[in-house]
């Protein structure tokens, strides 16, 4: 079944201990987008300017996802920098210049409107409730914020919160959201304000992912090399949604959501091979089932 995915789609300009890239492509619709890609079909809902690479949009379009709801405007895309130190698990923001996306009010295709899968990926929270306000009655959504929006747009963020059935979110995050440091607290409490299911994404450290009354813990997998984690969490997401929007559209069952979490921890985990998008982009079904089965490997044990 179809899966729409509105947010960012950039230039990242990102230091890491590892090297240095400026102005690649990045952003959280074209890292949720690829990644979805290898398990359902994905619609896509984003702006970019003219200064956007013409092959990145025939490169998304040979990966089958729906281009319809993305806007070339006049202007800039949307550009990041920022940097990491060896806790690759924060991302510090040097600089966020929204540029097109300033302006952006999206009409979706009516063709998008009956979408049953939605991700409402890390963008003003005000967008996120313009996109769902135009979708009609969808079977699940998801979805994703940071820093930025939380201190800069919580009350629309709260309203968009109350909204969704679940919320996909980096543990400095659902901390600074929360005010709680203990991380099932602060899922807990998300869980009051609306949604009924929380997936913590916590870097190399894994994932924790919390309904009422069940906890799973995902480990990542453990890489000799990491290079950049930028679009790790959207990569984890994609792959998290494109699961479940994979199957036949019966309601998931706790199992479901474990598999799809692990689907998202296998996806994430060549993201952040290399910088951008590169790694991802030449992934295979066979490469995501092998590394399943390797984090099968990992847990796996007798008692
Ligand atoms: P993550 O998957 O969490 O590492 O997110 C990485 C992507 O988020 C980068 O490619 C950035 O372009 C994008 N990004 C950074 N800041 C923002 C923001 N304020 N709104 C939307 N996207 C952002």
């Amino acid at each position: 079944m179809s899966l729409l995915v509105v947010g960012s789609m950039a230039f990242d300009s990102i230091k890491s201990p590892f090297g240095e890239v400026e102005r690649v492509v990045g952003g959280s619709a074209t890292y949720f987008s690829l990644a979805a890609s290898y398990l359902a079909p994905v619609r896509l809902v984003s702006v970019v300017g003219r200064d956007f690479p013409k092959e990145t949009i025939d490169m998304l379009r040979t990966r089958g996802i729906d281009l319809r709801g993305l806007k070339i405007a006049e202007g800039d895309t949307f550009h990041w920098k920022g940097y990491y130190e060896y806790d690759l698990n924060i991302a510090h923001t040097v600089k966020t210049e929204l540029n097109v996306f300033q302006d952006f009010a999206p009409v979706l295709p009516d063709a998008y409107r009956e979408t049953p899968y939605v991700f409402l990926g890390n963008i003003d929270p005000r967008l996120q409730l313009d996109i769902l306000a135009q979708i009609r009655s969808p079977k699940l959504v998801a979805l994703d914020t940071m820093n930025f929006w939380i201190e800069k747009s919580p009350g629309p963020l709260r309203e968009v919160i109350r909204n969704v059935d679940i919320v996909v979110i980096n543990e400095a995050e659902i901390r600074e959201l929360t005010g709680e440091f203990n991380l099932v607290r602060a899922a807990r409490k998300v869980m009051t304000m609306g949604p009924d299911r929380v997936v913590v994404k916590r870097g190399e450290y894994g994932v924790l992912h919390l309904s009422d009354g069940e906890i799973f813990a995902a480990p990542a997998y453990p890489l000799e090399t990491i290079f950049d984690p930028t679009g790790a969490g959207d990569s984890f997401a994609g792959g998290f949604m494109g699961y479940l929007a994979s199957r036949d559209g019966a309601a998931p069952t706790e199992m479901d959501y474990r598999l799809a979490t692990m689907y998202g921890s296998a996806i994430a985990s060549f993201t952040v091979e290399a910088f951008s998008t590169e790694r991802l982009e030449g992934l295979t079904r066979d490469d995501i089932a092998t590394r399943l089965e390797a984090f099968l490997a990992l847990t796996r044990f007798t008692v």
